[in-house]
């Protein structure tokens, strides 16, 4: 028996940095992505071979701590089935491969949609929101990072045609369509990082420190943000309230299809992130800066965590810019091949 899953990756078309403070998100899933392939069988280790990475991984079923495993991308195998066991599953060992038609390291999330893949191979039930809280702490688990639940639940509950309005602390999905005039253009600024080790963690713990001063961020208003004192914090806090707010009026002007007004906004969210989040870097605001000069581009901006990795930009339809064109898709799927 071989079972294959596949799950897409995502771009992230407004709201970064919001999640982990239970705010709003708007991702898409693409049409590339990541596929695993395992057959069952009778032993107590789970191998994979990755087509990124020339070095198996070999994980024992019964493995506790995947933070020293090495190859250092076997760890998100591991975390995921340290989860599934942990969840009740009774895992089989087998051998199976890993292909991808996604950048690693980029922002586009292969790491969600590796363990989101592996989960669903290696016999993850439930619905879209169970196998992505599942598959978050994975990540956590494996790469230290306490990142927040859009990257998973986006692979797990794309919609073909939209873009998913995510509210990070109800956990709800709201699917809304991309309106026919709007492409949307994904450019790899070609630095790339790891989100281990990055300044990620301080970012979050500044948010912690905030909410501390003015209560959840989630509900603190833009007058709350200044009572703050430490500029560094009030700055940090500046971008997830206003960024929450960006992504609620995107998601408005997609439904009203107001493609001017959504693109203002995403560049309003790139400022945003280069000032008081500071994520940016020279290379990533000079490509976002050109996007923006460039006639038949709506708005363009920084997607992912930032520190490198992508820009997403959104076009009217037909414009032609150098990058990688990609459609809002469905979720990750899995099926038994025969053989
Ligand atoms: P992103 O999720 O934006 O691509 P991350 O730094 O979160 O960036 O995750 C990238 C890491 O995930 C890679 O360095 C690698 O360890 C692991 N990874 C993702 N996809 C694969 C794959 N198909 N094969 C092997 N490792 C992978
Ligand atoms: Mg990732």
């Amino acid at each position: 028996m071989i079972i294959e899953a596949y799950s897409p990756g995502r771009v992230n078309l407004i709201g970064d940095h919001t999640d982990y403070s239970g705010g709003l998100v708007l991702p898409m899933a693409l049409d590339t992505g990541t596929t695993v392939r395992f057959s069952p069988l009778p032993t107590t280790t789970v191998t994979l071979r990755s087509d990124a990475d020339p070095a198996p991984a070999a994980i024992e079923t019964d493995v506790v701590d995947p933070t020293t495993i090495q190859p250092a991308w076997a760890r998100y195998v591991a975390g995921v089935v340290v989860e599934l066991r942990s969840a009740g599953y009774d895992i089989s060992g087998g051998t199976g491969s890993i292909t991808t038609t996604l950048p690693l390291g980029a922002g586009l999330s292969s790491s969600a949609a590796l363990e989101v893949a592996t989960a669903l191979a290696l016999g993850a039930l439930g619905s879209a929101l169970e196998v992505a809280q599942l598959c978050r702490r994975a990540e956590q688990l494996a790469s230290g990072v306490p990142c927040g639940i859009m990257d998973q639940l986006a692979a797990t509950a794309g919609v073909q045609g939209c873009a998913l309005l995510i509210d990070c602390r109800l956990l709800t999905v709201d699917p809304v369509r991309i309106p026919d005039g709007l492409e949307v253009v994904v450019i790899d600024s070609g630095e790339h990082r790891a989100l281990v080790g990055s300044p990620y963690v301080e970012r979050r713990a500044d948010c912690e420190r905030a909410a501390d001063v003015i209560g959840p961020l989630r509900d603190a208003a833009r007058g709350d943000v200044e009572r703050i004192p430490d500029d560094r914090l009030r700055r940090r806090a500046r971008h997830v309230v206003s960024e929450n707010e960006r992504v609620a009026e995107a998601a408005d002007a997609l439904r009203t299809a107001d493609l001017q007004r959504f693109g203002r906004l995403l560049r309003e969210s790139h400022r945003s992130l280069r000032d008081d989040f500071e994520v940016s870097t020279p290379a990533l605001d000079a490509l976002v800066d050109e996007l923006n000069c460039t006639t038949g581009v709506f708005g363009a901006r920084l997607t992912g965590a930032g520190f490198g990795g992508c820009a997403v930009a959104v076009v009217e339809r037909g414009t032609v810019i150098a990058g990688r064109r990609v459609h809002a898709s469905a979720g990750a799927r899995v099926r038994e091949l025969k053989g």
